[in-house]
């Protein structure tokens, strides 16, 4: 029973009926404070049955969380959100939350010595983050001294394509000057550390890639990624598998595109996108941005059956993201029971460049 993710949903419900901006604000922070415990909020209760000060938690969150914590709901929002004309919106936005894990259910989850999955020790690095070269706000070598100070071997920067004008993609000259800034900090760490060079390329309505085929052979690690269509029920499944098929692309990145609590994101067949993964060793990413999760231990079971690898990824847009986003991710391959050997991420460097090459041709 995951308590902070109910009470952190709860609040979001209640962010969602408020009439006030501030209100509302308010109610979304106090949600976020709570999924970003580290503890399960029962424990932080005072023997008086008060609760301890949790910073961005004000009075009515409070007492809102303290009737949860006794009566196991909280009437107080069921008549607001019942009273506020938005019950079917905020019913579909609780349909869009499944398998997401709290703070707090992360951490138990690496700490949990019966799951079999991946271990934080087993980590060596991170192949989808942003820098400050499209829309992330770390430099390249704030990501190398974060992974070297992490202990990570490698890491790849893959910033949006240019395809993707929205996030700040990068064009192939910008690319070609952010080579060479790469180049220059894996001198400086050789042997000790490398960055990789990476791009999180759009996938196109259609399945194909936003890059031509010599683009994609000058990057090392190609992440590929839906971020249109991702509210639609018609089925993509074609859309998926072509994608996975394209040559030169290495991981599906947040498979689904979906956002916890507020998109579906893509609808497929996923045993079959899965089987077409497997079949052109293609890694399938869990996305660890707590607002993605995507996928999520439930569906990455099924890629576990169907003999897929993995790529477990921050999506950091911050060096502060870094570690706690690909925790998440970690997190969901354990529950998931991913074996650590079909996880990309946990590979020797030489190993992954290996499979890499494989998929240039
Ligand atoms: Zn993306």
């Amino acid at each position: 029973m995951d308590t902070n993710g109910q009470i952190a949903a709860l609040l979001r419900d209640f962010a969602a009926v408020q009439k006030s901006k501030a209100s509302m604000w308010g109610y979304k922070r106090a949600a976020s404070a709570i999924l970003s415990l580290e503890q399960p909020i029962d424990t932080l209760l005072n023997p008086d049955g008060t609760l301890q000060k949790i910073p961005n938690i004000g009075p009515s969150s409070t007492r809102i969380i303290l009737e949860v914590l006794q009566t196991g709901a909280s009437p107080t929002i069921e008549r607001a959100v019942a009273g506020s004309g938005q019950q079917s919106d905020v019913e579909r936005r609780r349909g869009l939350r499944s398998h997401s894990l709290s703070r707090a259910q992360v951490l138990d989850a690496l700490r949990n010595s019966t799951l079999t999955g991946p271990r934080v020790e087993d980590y060596r690095g991170d192949l989808q983050m942003h820098s400050t070269w499209s829309d992330g706000s770390q430099t390249l070598a704030d990501i190398v001294e974060t992974g070297i100070n992490l202990g990570y071997a490698f890491c790849a920067v893959t910033d949006h394509s240019y395809g993707l004008k929205i996030a700040g993609g990068v064009s192939m000259a910008e690319l070609a000057e952010q080579h060479k800034e790469i180049d220059a900090l894996n001198k400086q760490h050789r042997g000790r550390f490398r960055l990789l060079k990476g791009i999180e390329a759009n996938i196109r309505a259609d399945g194909s890639v936003d890059m031509e085929p010599n683009e994609l052979a000058q990057l090392e690690i190609v992440v590929a990624a839906p971020h249109s269509v991702l509210r639609s029920p018609e089925d993509q499944t074609v859309r998926m598998i072509t994608a996975v098929s394209a040559p030169g692309v290495h991981i599906l990145g947040h498979p689904r595109g979906r956002m916890i609590g507020s998109r579906p994101g893509v609808s497929a067949d996923w045993d079959r996108v899965f089987d077409a993964a497997r079949r052109s060793n293609v890694a399938i990413e869990i996305d660890g941005d707590p607002s993605r999760q995507d996928l999520d231990y439930d569906l990455a079971r099924r890629a576990v059956a169907a003999g897929c690898l993995f790529a477990l990824d921050s999506d950091a847009h911050s060096t502060g993201e870094l570690p706690r986003y690909a925790q998440t991710a970690i997190a969901h391959a354990r529950l998931a029971g991913v074996p650590t050997d079909r996880v990309v991420n946990c590979w020797p460097l030489k190993q992954l460049l290996q499979w890499a090459a494989t998929r240039q041709r």
